[in-house]
């Protein structure tokens, strides 16, 4: 059996000034409800859509943002994720430090975890679990750290704070924002400065190396990058989802809208699991889920069938032509 996480950073953005206290409302209905004029596309749809299909998700939930506008959107997104039967885990973006009236950490701005030290990141790490804790979440024992910008710094401070899985490490990202360092490139769980390292899952195509998201990858490439993981005999496949990912986003002038493209692949996605449950069952952090280190598999990258990605640039381009992205 392959594990399949099915990850889905769970995040909102301010595209204006907070003046007053519910200011943020449109931000949170457009990212995390995935609001359109033709309906919600976001979290909930999301995570209905996975329930129909008996599958579950991992929320990687943004925890920061209670200290800039209160811990009302977090309990909401907390209850959500929870009542749909899912589960719910830490994900922090350290740009939230610059809308906080009074900062986490004074005089310190970054985009990425990576862009403070090791008790900096350990404080942000524990205010967050804190702010989870004060909104109803259970036991937190993973984490990803936003626009995957973690270092190895961010490991030992997970394990400082007692979080024993990290999905940080973006192998398509290590050029840039992501900055842990491994021996060699992880292709599967392992341990690393004090966590289990359970690193997104990644093909390379004839150009790129590109990690499994389904803004990013096609169904026909998603479907075989799973099906090459099994015959690997690899133990798990993580795949990134976001709340907005189904939705172009909108701003002042142009209302959001779904993604048919998108919306398609998630779907077709939900199914293909559910039609292969001998090979792949879905998995979440709090099964506390074990992998073995030494376990004999094979640990070359997979490589994508040169069609396949022909089909994937089509299909972009497509849903180019269709409007300006997010
Ligand atoms: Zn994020």
């Amino acid at each position: 059996m392959l594990r399949v996480f099915i990850t889905i950073d769970t995040e909102f953005w301010p595209r204006k000034e907070y003046r007053v206290a519910d200011d943020y409302i449109d931000d949170f209905q457009r990212d995390i409800h995935g609001r359109t004029p033709e309906g919600d596309f976001g979290l909930t749809f999301q995570l209905e859509m996975l329930r129909r299909f008996d599958l579950r998700a991992v929320c990687l939930v943004e925890a920061l943002h209670p200290y800039a506008v209160g811990h009302e959107p977090l309990k909401e997104i907390v209850e959500l994720v929870l009542d749909g039967g899912h589960d719910v885990q830490l994900h922090l973006h350290t740009e939230w430090l610059n809308w906080m009236s009074k900062s986490l950490l004074p005089g310190r701005s970054g985009q990425n975890m990576h862009d403070f030290s090791l008790d900096e990141q350990s404080l942000l790490i524990a205010s967050g679990l804190a702010a989870m804790k004060e909104c109803g979440a259970g036991r937190i024992c993973a984490f990803r750290a936003g626009n995957y910008g973690a270092d190895n710094q961010t490991l030992q401070a997970l394990a400082q704070n007692d979080i024993l899985y990290d999905t940080s490490h973006n192998t398509a990202y290590l050029d840039s924002t992501c900055r842990i360092q491994t021996e060699e490139v992880p292709l599967q769980p392992g341990r690393l400065d004090g966590v289990l390292e359970v690193p997104i899952s990644f093909f390379r195509d004839f150009r790129k190396c590109r990690h499994a998201q389904f803004q990013a990858c096609s169904s026909s490439e998603l479907e075989y990058a799973l099906l090459e993981a099994w015959k690997k005999g690899w133990e798990s496949f993580v795949i990134v989802s976001h709340s907005f990912e189904l939705i172009r986003r909108g701003d002042a002038n142009r209302p959001s809208r779904p993604d048919p493209i998108v919306l398609r692949r998630f779907e077709r996605f939900c199914h293909f699991l559910s039609e292969n449950r001998d090979k792949f069952e879905t998995c979440t952090f709090a099964d506390l889920p074990k992998f073995n280190d030494s376990r004999d598999s094979d640990s070359t990258p997979i490589r994508m069938k040169p069609f396949y990605t022909c089909g994937r640039i089509f299909e972009q381009l497509r849903r180019r032509m269709m409007g300006p992205a997010k």
